[in-house]
């Protein structure tokens, strides 16, 4: 009797441990989001995509927020390495070379990136930065940055016709079409569902080597856009880097008025592809108020 209560006890003591490591194993995601000069509204953007991602528990979320445009950018140097997850908000002046180095760096060495939005629109004259992306627009991008790259007769094409890179017609509600659904960003989530009011970027252009294309949108000629079906969500090939980049989340006027980033298309999409830039996973759930082809979905708290 005293053998077997002697052999339970450290028995309870080992399955108490094991409870601790996987709680443990758990913690919040470190993620250093860049921000602090864009064309966009990154008062509001910055301030939202720290609250959705916190908001899930799987996230925590510094800034790291730039002096303003034309200023001195020469103490701006970042510290990239107890981070596992970077998020790019930033369309501005160049960074120091050394944070350059750095950022590089973190990405050659598995460090995870989400590219949202305009942060496509920066350094069109940074090489490296352009194969992240894979996709840009504007600031002078040409030809000379690469194809045009769209969805066509089923499959992804690139078109090195000359022309301009990067444009969008008017704000409207659109539907994302599913590319690869067994993607984990994608696995579970409707191959259709309608996207909240946000520009359409199109037209874009640049080295064009995406991993996985996730989601396009038709970009339709009558609200001004292209006319082709445009890639929106994707991942990209660079090294063994994790990098996924959207291109929805327009930032809206204010925090409450923000309906391309209260979508909860955008928010849940966002949250897996940061997932998995950070862990090569994604353990979230398909929530039950994503949205479908014809009927949109908001989450206007963010959670
Ligand atoms: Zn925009």
């Amino acid at each position: 009797m005293k053998q077997i209560l002697s052999f339970r006890r450290p028995a309870f003591v080992a399955l108490s441990c094991l409870f601790a490591f996987t709680l443990s194993a758990a913690k919040p995601v470190k993620t250093l989001l860049i921000t602090g000069q864009n064309n966009h509204n990154w008062q509001v953007s910055h301030v939202v995509i720290k609250q959705i991602l916190e908001n899930s528990g799987l996230f925590s979320v510094d800034f790291a927020v730039s002096p303003e445009k034309g200023k001195d950018m020469s103490g701006f140097i970042l510290d990239f390495s107890s981070y596992q997850l970077v998020i790019l908000d930033y369309n501005g002046d160049a960074w120091p070379e050394e944070t350059n180095r750095r950022f590089l760096s973190f990405v050659e060495n598995g460090g995870g990136v989400v590219v949202y939005h305009a942060a496509d629109n920066a350094f069109s004259g940074w090489e490296a930065y352009n194969k992240i992306i894979a996709l840009g627009g504007w600031e002078g991008r040409n030809e000379k940055s690469g194809p045009y790259v769209y969805w066509q007769n089923g499959r992804l094409v690139k078109d090195s016709s000359p022309g301009v890179g990067g444009s969008h017609g008017k704000q409207h509600t659109y539907v994302l079409n599913g590319r690869d659904m067994s993607h984990p960003i994608t696995k579970g989530l409707p191959l259709k569902w309608l996207h909240g009011k946000d520009e359409l970027y199109d037209r874009m252009r640049g080295p064009g080597d995406i991993a996985n294309l996730l989601y396009t949108a038709y970009s339709d000629k009558e609200t001004g856009g292209s006319g082709r079906e445009e890639p929106l969500l994707f991942t990209v090939n660079y090294g063994k880097a994790r990098i996924f980049h959207t291109m929805l989340g327009h930032a809206g006027a204010t925090v409450e008025d923000n309906p391309a980033m209260q979508c909860a298309g955008f928010q849940v999409t966002l949250l897996r592809g940061a997932e998995w830039a950070a862990t090569g996973k994604v353990k979230q759930k398909v929530p039950k108020d994503f949205p479908a082809e014809t009927t949109a979905s908001d989450r206007k708290q963010y959670k």
